[in-house]
C-alpha cells in the first residue's frame, strides 16, 4: 500500500531562523536568495495514502504548512507530546473539522491529551461550548508500548520515547516510523522499530543536549536500528544544510521542510 510521507515542518522549538540571531545559518534561512532547506518551520509530518491523510502534530506553523502542502481536508491527527511547538496549532484544524460528518479524531497518550484540553478549554468543555470551535473528539492511547490506532487500513502503532524526563509517543506505521523529541529510545521499543525502511529522528544540533538526541547520537541510533534509510528532524540553525549532509553517509539525510518520501505502510506482523 503506497504512502507518501511529505515532511511539513522539520526545524527546533524556536524554527530557524530564530527570532533575534544572526547567526550564518539563520541569516541564509532569512535571505531570498538563501537555502530554502535552511528555512525550518516547527515538526509536523502528513502521511497520504490511498486518499487518506493523516498529520503527526499541529505546531504553531500548521497554518501556513497545510497551504503550502494544500492540505484539503484531514482523516485524523496523532500527537506526539503536548509542548508548544507540537500542540499550538490545533485551532488551525477549526476549517477542516467542519466539514467532517462526525467529528475529527484526535488521538494522543494521557499526558497529552491532558495538555490539549488545557490549552483549548474553550474547545472540549462540557458546558458552554465556544460554538465554532473545532469538531474535534480526543481519544487517549494506552501506555503500553505498541498500543494501536487503526486508519483505513493502515496501522499507527504508539512506540515510547524518552524526551528528558518524561516519556512521549514516537509511532510506527507500516514500513516507517517518526521519532522526534527523543533523548533516548526505552529497550521495551526497540522490537517495534526492527525492518524499517524508512526512519525519521529527531537530531537537534552537533552539543550534546539534556532533552534530545543530537547529530552523533542519532547516527549510532540508525546504526542500532539498521533503517534502509533515515531522515533527520526538529534541527536547530546550529546545522547547515549542505554542509552537514556532506558529512553523513548516502543512506541518512537531512530532512527538509516540503520534502517528500515515498513508503509501504501496509501493516506488518509488528502490529500483534
Ligand atoms: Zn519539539
Ligand atoms: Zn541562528
Ligand atoms: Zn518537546
Amino acid at each position: 500500500m503506497d504512502a507518501t510521507l511529505t515532511f511539513l515542518g522539520t526545524g527546533t522549538s524556536m524554527g530557524v531562523p530564530t527570532l533575534g540571531c544572526d547567526c550564518a545559518v539563520c541569516a541564509d534561512a532569512a535571505s531570498p536568495t538563501g537555502d530554502p532547506r535552511n528555512r525550518r518551520t516547527r515538526p509536523s509530518v502528513l502521511i497520504s495514502w490511498e486518499g487518506h491523510h493523516v498529520v503527526i502534530d499541529t505546531g504553531p506553523d500548521f497554518h501556513a504548512q497545510a497551504i503550502r502542502a494544500g492540505i484539503r481536508r484531514l482523516d485524523a491527527v496523532l500527537y506526539t507530546h503536548g509542548h508548544a511547538d507540537h500542540v499550538l496549532g490545533m485551532d488551525d484544524l477549526r476549517p477542516l473539522s467542519f466539514h467532517n460528518p462526525d467529528s475529527l479524531p484526535l488521538y494522543a497518550d494521557e499526558a497529552t491529551a491532558g495538555t490539549i484540553e488545557r490549552i483549548f478549554d474553550y474547545t472540549f468543555r462540557k458546558h458552554d461550548r465556544y460554538a465554532t470551535s473545532a469538531r474535534v473528539r480526543l481519544h487517549r492511547l494506552s501506555s503500553e508500548p505498541g498500543a494501536a490506532v487503526d486508519l483505513f487500513g493502515a496501522r499507527f502503532l504508539r512506540v515510547p520515547i524518552t524526551h528528558g524526563r518524561h516519556t512521549i509517543s514516537g509511532y510506527r506505521f507500516g514500513s516507517a516510523a517518526y521519532l522526534t523529541d527523543l533523548s533516548a529510545i526505552p529497550a521495551d521499543s526497540l522490537p517495534l522499530l526492527t525492518g524499517l525502511d524508512v526512519l525519521v529522528l529527531d537530531a537537534l544540533r552537533h552539543e550534546p543536549h539534556p532533552t534530545h538526541s543530537n547529530l552523533a547520537n542519532s547516527i549510532a541510533l540508525v546504526e542500532q536500528l539498521k533503517p534502509r534509510r533515515a531522515f533527520f528532524t526538529h534541527m536547530s540553525h546550529d546545522l547547515d544544510h549542505e554542509t552537514t549532509n556532506a558529512t553523513l553517509p548516502p543512506h541518512i539525510r537531512l530532512a527538509y521542510d516540503g520534502l517528500q518520501v515515498h513508503f509501504d505502510i501496509a501493516p506488518d506482523d509488528h502490529a500483534a
